[in-house]
């Protein structure tokens, strides 16, 4: 009947904890998160919070990676935090470290240049996590069989329980990239990006669909509006970064040199990339979610959300800043008008 299609539309609508009440089979996917042996407490209260609030119903397994060996303590410690399946796993030594098309000597210059311009400007790990984050983290091992995953990190807050399956709802409604907050980057951190990703777009308009939603990245002037899907949260269809198209496009970026010479971020890769190649029906707002990463939240205001939730409304970065606004108004534009953009 017409109420239970429209919970299975919006199925935050749902007021039991599971959808249903029966159990049905798992995706294939899992909680992945790049993390630190220091921040152990931080990790064990995100799990916390996610069993909470989510995955204690479903048993999605938690996948968490690091670039060096987890200590005993950090396994013990986090297995503690929860019965399902944790897995722990080291980065192939190939996908942690220097592009091999920049220089060490200018890169040392870069960091000192940056370092006091913005946050993380004088850090080098940081920059191997952004440039792990945006082209190797898929390639796993231990993501080898998963269609779908759910990036988490340490330190963060989930407000809402979810009483439903969000990799199902992905696939059932054919979505390839899920986010909870957008918002403007700090351009000092990507002063090349746009100008690298068109040309790009240039040079390969075969990779380019009909249709994408490239304005919300971009305005109608060609200029990069900074705004960005804040990456520490993300649902993605995995077959999306194993596409031919996304390697492509960051071998790109890689060979520009700016993960190291700028600060590029794998929030605005993730992004641009997803904002070139993808429609506006195929990204999700997970509105419902409500999620706080240190600097912002978001608090859902919709009654129907609400009530699953425990936040304060005033927490409310989606409703008021400028790119949250802006998703809601901007509408794919045709590949012509995207590569038109990208030459101007
Ligand atoms: P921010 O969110 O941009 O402030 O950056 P974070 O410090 O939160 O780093 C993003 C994610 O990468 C978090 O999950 C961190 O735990 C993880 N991370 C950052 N740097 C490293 C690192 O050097 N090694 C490991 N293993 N994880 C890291
Ligand atoms: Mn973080």
């Amino acid at each position: 009947n017409r109420a239970l299609r429209e919970v299975a539309r919006k199925p935050w609508l749902n007021t039991k904890q599971t959808m249903g009440g029966e159990k049905k089979p798992l995706l294939r996917a899992a909680m992945v998160a790049l993390v630190r042996n220091s921040e152990l407490d931080d990790i064990r209260s995100t799990i916390r919070q996610v069993d909470d609030r989510f995955n204690r119903e479903f048993g999605y397994p938690y996948i968490l990676l690091n670039d060096e060996d987890f200590t005993e303590e950090f396994k013990v410690g986090v297995q503690a935090m929860t019965k399902t399946k944790i897995l722990f796993g080291k980065l192939p030594e190939s996908h942690w470290g220097l592009s091999p098309y920049v220089t060490e000597e200018k890169v040392q210059e870069k960091l000192a240049y940056n370092k006091d311009r913005y946050l993380y400007g004088g850090s080098y790990s940081y920059r191997l996590m952004c440039r792990y984050q945006s082209g190797f983290i898929y390639k796993h091992p231990l993501l080898a069989d998963l269609d779908y995953y759910w990036r988490i990190e340490p330190g963060v807050d989930y407000y809402c329980s979810m009483p439903y399956d969000p990799f199902r709802y992905m696939r059932d409604n054919k979505l390839i990239y899920g986010y909870t907050i957008g918002l403007k980057e700090n351009r000092k951190t990507v002063e090349t990006l746009w100008n690298t990703t068109r040309t790009w777009m240039l040079e390969n308009p075969h990779h380019l669909p009909e249709k994408s939603i490239i304005y919300w990245p971009i305005n109608e002037k060609s200029e990069y509006t900074l705004c960005h899907f804040w990456s520490n949260f993300e649902i993605v269809d995995l077959s999306f970064y194993r596409s031919e198209a996304y390697e492509s496009y960051f071998q790109h970026l890689d060979r520009a040199g700016g993960f190291f010479y700028e600060r590029w971020g794998d929030a605005p890769v993730h992004t641009l990339a997803a904002a070139i190649l993808l429609r506006k029906e195929q990204i999700h707002w997970f509105e419902d979610v409500g999620y706080r990463h240190p600097g912002n939240a978001h608090c859902p205001n919709k009654p129907e959300m609400t009530r699953n939730c425990v936040c304060d409304k005033g927490m409310n970065i989606m409703y008021t800043n400028l790119c949250g606004r802006r998703y809601t108004e901007v509408n794919d534009i045709s590949k012509e008008r995207a590569l038109v953009l990208a030459a101007l």
